[in-house]
């Protein structure tokens, strides 16, 4: 549901939106620009499919990281960066109408027609007023009806008229079925196996370490034996049984932990677990999580089919760790080292995993909702 609202910003307040509105509107038609010309510029590569045929969200993304640090462009940092965010969010869901033949070629934006920007996350409505990064003071809203249930994205907008507004995507409570309309974020990683966003750990589990030594043990006696000698043979035959017994450890455990989360939950979110091609890791430890991950998501996903349950895949650029989920700010120099970071903007501290598990969930209701424009690589079954 969507409720439209009269704002009526003072003086100061309207410098600053309208530097907002004139920044999404340069960031939309400086990166239509830049998107149209990649096209000309690469035509031959394109149609000969050697390169792809358009840039991509994070394409552009990252090029507006760089572009706010240029000279002559730091302007751009006055305003809410998420908002900026959501313009390219917005171009590209716009090329994908295009592409899909629902929508016309998306067309540059003028700052004589209707002015917009939208506030994807942290605003609220509060005493007649809503606030949202960069309007700390709030701005005074004439509230003819009050709103119940979550707030999902507002627009902010100023038409021919010189009149602000405000409009709130509010998502209605879902009604309960069968108690369960609970929903977890899981986050996997190295140290635990899974940290969930209902606090619950899952450890990884010893007798795999122990079981791994002798792996090790086994894998050198191997590669120590002559070539064509019987004991190479028996000895390959024992590496093999090892293997399979750990296999099937590991596959236990992991029942066991997809059983309990598909019994108690009705949306179940998880990272991409594409993790193998970014970090080179010739690690054993590292081999058998980069295994366990996905024989992990396999088994979620035949039992959220069997159960009636909705799996959501977050796309792995999401920075679920590196985002303060209290005020959105970003920790763009946290380590893997980092167990832990306190955030520079409002002074949380936060335990890594839980931070990622809580804001993977918070992502998945957003994409379950449709409320999020998805990329390549999220997807909802
Ligand atoms: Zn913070």
């Amino acid at each position: 549901m969507a409720y439209k609202f009269r704002i009526y910003p003072n003086e100061e307040q309207k410098i600053l939106l309208a530097k907002h509105f004139g920044s999404c509107r340069f960031v939309w038609n400086y990166f239509l620009n830049q998107r149209k010309e990649y096209y000309i510029n690469n035509k031959e590569d394109i149609e000969a499919k050697r390169i792809k045929g358009c840039l991509n969200y994070y394409d552009n993304s990252k090029d507006l990281t760089k572009l706010k640090k240029q000279d002559g462009f730091q302007w751009l940092n006055e305003c809410n960066a998420q908002s900026l965010q959501a313009t390219l969010k917005h171009l590209d869901s716009s090329y994908k109408m295009f592409f899909r033949k629902t929508h016309q070629f998306p067309k540059f934006k003028n700052k004589n027609n209707k002015q917009s920007f939208t506030i994807p996350q942290f605003f609220k409505l509060e005493n007649n007023k809503i606030y949202f990064p960069k309007f700390k003071n709030g701005i005074k809203v004439k509230e003819h009806k009050k709103l119940d249930g979550k707030f999902v994205v507002a627009t902010i907008s100023k038409n021919c008229n010189n009149q602000y507004y405000v409009s709130i995507i509010v998502e209605k409570e879902v009604k309960t079925l069968d108690n369960l309309q609970k929903a977890i974020g899981i986050d996997l990683g190295i140290k635990d196996f899974a940290t969930c966003s209902n606090g619950v750990v899952y450890e990884n589990i010893k007798p795999l370490k122990r079981k791994i030594k002798k792996l090790k043990y086994l894998q050198r006696q191997l590669s120590k034996s002559n070539k064509f000698s019987g004991i190479r043979k028996k000895r390959q035959l024992k590496l093999a049984k090892y293997h399979l017994k750990i296999s099937n450890i590991r596959k236990d455990y992991l029942h066991k932990i997809t059983n309990q989360i598909s019994n108690e939950n009705q949306i179940i979110c998880l990272e991409d677990l594409a993790v193998s091609n970014m970090i080179k890791n010739h690690k054993l430890a590292q081999a058998i999580s980069d295994v366990s991950w996905h024989e992990f998501k396999r088994q979620l996903e035949y039992k959220c089919k069997w159960k009636g349950r909705q799996l959501v895949i977050i796309d792995r650029f999401f920075p679920s760790s590196r985002m303060c989920d209290v005020c959105g700010t970003i920790n763009q120099s946290l380590t893997l080292k980092d167990r832990e970071w306190t955030c520079d903007n409002c002074e949380t501290t936060h335990n890594r995993d839980l931070l990622a598990s809580r804001n993977i969930l918070r992502q998945g209701l957003n994409i379950a909702a449709g409320m999020v424009v998805k990329s390549e690589g999220s997807c909802c079954q």
